[in-house]
C-alpha cells in the first residue's frame, strides 16, 4: 500500500491512540497530535519503537493559529498530509437548565470548530496531490442524548460537516466520512462513570447489557473502521456515517 502522511487529533490516548497505531501499522507516517506534546510523545515513541514512523505534536485544535501550525509542522517533518482523522474531543455534560454557555462553547469548539480548522488546514496539500481521506469522529449521541445538548449538537454537526466536505472535495480525489461509535471503553467513559458515581466495572457491565453483541467497544474497533475509510479501496465511499456500536442503533 502507498504510505501517506496522516494526522490524528486527540491521539495521546483512547480511540485516537488506537487509530494512530493502526494507521502506522498500515504503513503510514503519523502525526500524533494532542493538547500536550509530552502526552502524545508516548504513543509516537511506541510507534517508532515498533518500526513505524511518527512524531508528536502539541496543539489545541480549537485554536486557529495552533491548528494551522500543527499541520505545517506535520508537513515539514513527515510530508504533505493526505489523511486527517478529527478525533479530539471533550465532554461537558449537563442537563439543559444547568448547562453553561462556556460548556456549550467548549464542546462545540473542540469537536466542530477543531474539525473545521484542521480540515481547512489540510485541504490544500490533499488537493495538490489529488488524494485525501478525512475521517471525523461522530457518536451515537448525534441522535440525541440526555445531558448532552452540547455534545449531541457537535456530533450531529460533524455529520453535516462530513457530507459537505465530501461534496466539495470529491472532485480532487478526497473522501470524507464519519465514524459514529457507541459505548467505547476509554478515559472519556471512565470519567462519565466517575461523574455519576458508579464504579467503572459496573458502568461497563451495565452498558454491555444494552449492546446486541454483548460487550462494550474497544478503541481498536473504531480504529479498524477509520482505517477502512482511509484505505485505497475506499475511494468510492464518501459522505457516509458508519455507526460502530455493536448493533443497529444507539
Ligand atoms: P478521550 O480518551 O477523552 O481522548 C480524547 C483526547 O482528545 C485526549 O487525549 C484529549 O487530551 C484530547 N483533546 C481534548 N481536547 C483537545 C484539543 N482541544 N486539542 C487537541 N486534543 C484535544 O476520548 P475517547 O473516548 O478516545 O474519544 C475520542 C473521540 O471519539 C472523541 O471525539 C469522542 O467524542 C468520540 N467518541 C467516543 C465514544 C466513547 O464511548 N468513548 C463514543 C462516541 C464517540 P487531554 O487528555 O489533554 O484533554
Amino acid at each position: 500500500m502507498t504510505s501517506r502522511t496522516a494526522i490524528v487529533t486527540g491521539a495521546a490516548r483512547g480511540i485516537g491512540a488506537a487509530t494512530a497505531r493502526r494507521l502506522a501499522a498500515d504503513g503510514h507516517a503519523v502525526a500524533v497530535l494532542d493538547l500536550a506534546e509530552d502526552q502524545a510523545a508516548g504513543v509516537a515513541d511506541d510507534i517508532n519503537a515498533k518500526g513505524g514512523k511518527a512524531i508528536a505534536i502539541g496543539a489545541d485544535v480549537a485554536d486557529e493559529a495552533a491548528a494551522t501550525a500543527a499541520v505545517a509542522r506535520a508537513a515539514a517533518e513527515l510530508g504533505p498530509p493526505q489523511i486527517l482523522v478529527n478525533n479530539a474531543g471533550i465532554l461537558r455534560d449537563n442537563l439543559l437548565f444547568k448547562m453553561s454557555a462556556a460548556d456549550w462553547d467548549a464542546v462545540l469548539g473542540v469537536h466542530l470548530r477543531g474539525a473545521f480548522l484542521m480540515a481547512r488546514a489540510v485541504q490544500s496539500s490533499m488537493v495538490e496531490s489529488g488524494w485525501g481521506r478525512i475521517v471525523n469522529l461522530s457518536s451515537t449521541s448525534a441522535l440525541g442524548n440526555r445531558g448532552q445538548a452540547n455534545y449531541a449538537a457537535a456530533k450531529a454537526g460533524m455529520q453535516g460537516l462530513t457530507k459537505t466536505l465530501a461534496i466539495e472535495l470529491g472532485k480532487f480525489g478526497i473522501t470524507a466520512n464519519a465514524v459514529a461509535p457507541g459505548f467505547i471503553e476509554t478515559e472519556m467513559t471512565k470519567a462519565t462513570a466517575e461523574r455519576v458515581g458508579v464504579p467503572f466495572a459496573d458502568f461497563l457491565a451495565h452498558a454491555a447489557k444494552e449492546v446486541p453483541v454483548g460487550r462494550v467497544g474497544r478503541p481498536e474497533d473504531i480504529a479498524a473502521a477509520v482505517a477502512f475509510f482511509c484505505s485505497e479501496e475506499a475511494g468510492y465511499v464518501s459522505g457516509q456515517v458508519l455507526y460502530v456500536a455493536g448493533g443497529p442503533k444507539a
